[in-house]
Formats: structure tokens, C-alpha cells, sequence
């Protein structure tokens, strides 16, 4: 895979998925811009950690979901990356930051259903119209859904919406940007141990359940995911677009 000289965008890259994407990336060659909100802590703690295994990495804090935030992404990008990449140009940028809706309809607050829609799909919308003229052609756009898209999932209703909006902004957006050689993708995980589900972790009636769900017999862990999406950045996936791939190690076929 050749991804060597590559600058990338990881939102919400200091934890769970995106802190394993952005690890994973960095060991490939890539210099990874790791987005954060809340825990500047965590930010740091992943930058120095791809420093030490020989990578270059940097933090960019910007809290998405507010009016402007794609525009203060950018800024926060140019400012902390101006020595890796002066022009403020990228190659990849995964969309993985996202807030949660953990209720049913019945109980749904429009504050809940604003913001999850604010995170998980205006804010990729209007970050993604922002890089295309710093995004380099032949790059690629990696967005994170979810299997709640495929799987009814009603206790999560307006979260699993939101990733299907996400979807079909993957197929629209791998049309309008193909002819610069521009791949978009969505990869859709399962149950994965972040901190999301550390129920799970602590729980073995609760955990044997949920394993019970997935054809391959375990829980899926960041790392199964951020191979995915290093795949789709390298120069092996550039054949790839438009598509929703399943990294759910089976769950409920
Ligand atoms: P996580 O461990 O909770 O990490 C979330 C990351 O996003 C953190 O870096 C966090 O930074 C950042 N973030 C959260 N809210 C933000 C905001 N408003 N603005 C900017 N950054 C924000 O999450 P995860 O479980 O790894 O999930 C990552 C992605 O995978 C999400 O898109 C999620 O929907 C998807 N996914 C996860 C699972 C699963 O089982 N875990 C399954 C399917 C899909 P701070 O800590 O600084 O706020």
C-alpha cells in the first residue's frame, strides 16, 4: 500500500477508532492531522505516541456541531500543520468524530436530534466543501457510519439516521469528485470496543450476547477498522468508490 507523503484529517482522531485510524495511517507513512473536541489530553497523548513509533502527527482542535465549525477546523488545521504541509493541501480525510443518540423516538429531544445531525452530517458536509480545493486529486474521503444503517435499530433512532444521511452523501459526493480521481467511501462498524461500549467490556452475560451476533465469533476492536480505511486510502483502493463497506465481522447476517 503506498500512502508514504500523504497528509490526512482524522476527526475525533484522539480516541476509539479514530485514534487506532489515525496510528495506523501515521505507521504507513502518512502525516496525520488528529481532530479532538473535549480532551486535549488525549489529542496530545496520540501525537506523541505516533511520534515515538517514528511517525509525524499533530493535533487540531476544533469542537464541530456550531455554526462555523468547518471553517474553524481549517484555521485550527493551517495553524497547528503549517510545518508539514505549508499550502494547507491534504490527501485523505475521514469524517469520524460523531455524537451520539442513545434513546427511541418516544423520548428524542430536538436538542439530541439537532445535534446529532449538526456532528454527524452537516459537519462533514461543509468540511468536505471546504477542503476540495486544499484536497489533492487522487485522494480520498473516508466517512464512518454505521451497521445501524443496516440493522433496525430503533433504540438509536436518530443516530442511525444520521449515518444513512452520511451514506448517501458517500454516493452523491463519489460522483461529483471522480473525475479528479477522488475516492468516497463509508465503512459501517458494528459493535466495537471503544469507550462507547464499555458496558461490554466489564459484562460477560452482555458481552457473550452481543458475540453471539456476529458471524466471527468476537467483538470488533479499533484496529479492524482502521485497516479498512488505510486500505481505502492507499493507492490499492483507488478503484473504490461510492460504496458502503460492512466492517462488522458479520454482525447479525
Ligand atoms: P469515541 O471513542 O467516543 O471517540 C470519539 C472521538 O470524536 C474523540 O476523538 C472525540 O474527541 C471526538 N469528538 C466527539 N464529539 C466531537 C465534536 N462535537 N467535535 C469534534 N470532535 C468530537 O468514538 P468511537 O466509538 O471510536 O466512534 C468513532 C466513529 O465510529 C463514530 O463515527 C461512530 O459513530 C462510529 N461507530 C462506532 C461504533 C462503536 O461500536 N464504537 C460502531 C459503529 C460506528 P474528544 O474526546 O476531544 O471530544
Amino acid at each position: 500500500m503506498t500512502v508514504e507523503n500523504k497528509v490526512a484529517l482524522v476527526t475525533g482522531g484522539s480516541r476509539g477508532i479514530g485514534r487506532a485510524t489515525s496510528e495506523r495511517l501515521a505507521r504507513d507513512g502518512v502525516v496525520v492531522g488528529i481532530g479532538y473536541a473535549h480532551d486535549e489530553t488525549a489529542a496530545l497523548d496520540t501525537v506523541e505516541h505516533i511520534k515515538k513509533d517514528g511517525g509525524q502527527a499533530f493535533a487540531v482542535h476544533a469542537r464541530l456541531g456550531g455554526a462555523g465549525d468547518a471553517a474553524r477546523l481549517w484555521d485550527a488545521f493551517d495553524a497547528a500543520g503549517k510545518e508539514f504541509t505549508p499550502d494547507g493541501k491534504l490527501d485523505i480525510l475521514v469524517h469520524n468524530a460523531a455524537a451520539g443518540s442513545p434513546t427511541g423516538l418516544a423520548s428524542l429531544t430536538e436538542e439530541n436530534f439537532d445535534e446529532v445531525f449538526a456532528v454527524n452530517v452537516k459537519a462533514p458536509f461543509f468540511i468536505t466543501q471546504l477542503a476540495l480545493p486544499r484536497l489533492r486529486d487522487g485522494g480520498s474521503i473516508i466517512n464512518i457510519s454505521s451497521a445501524a444503517t443496516r440493522i433496525s435499530s430503533p433504540h438509536m433512532i436518530a443516530y442511525g439516521a444520521s449515518k444513512g444521511a452520511l451514506d448517501v452523501f458517500t454516493l452523491a459526493l463519489a460522483k461529483e469528485v471522480g473525475p479528479r480521481g477522488i475516492t468516497v467511501n463509508s465503512v459501517s462498524p458494528g459493535i466495537v470496543l471503544t469507550r462507547n461500549n464499555a458496558h461490554l467490556q466489564d459484562n460477560e452475560e452482555a458481552s457473550a450476547q452481543a458475540k453471539a451476533r456476529v458471524a466471527l465469533g468476537r467483538l470488533g476492536q479499533s484496529d479492524d477498522v482502521a485497516g479498512v480505511v488505510a486500505f481505502l486510502a492507499s493507492d490499492d483502493g483507488r478503484w473504490v468508490t461510492g460504496q458502503v463497506i460492512d466492517i462488522s465481522g458479520g454482525l447479525a447476517l
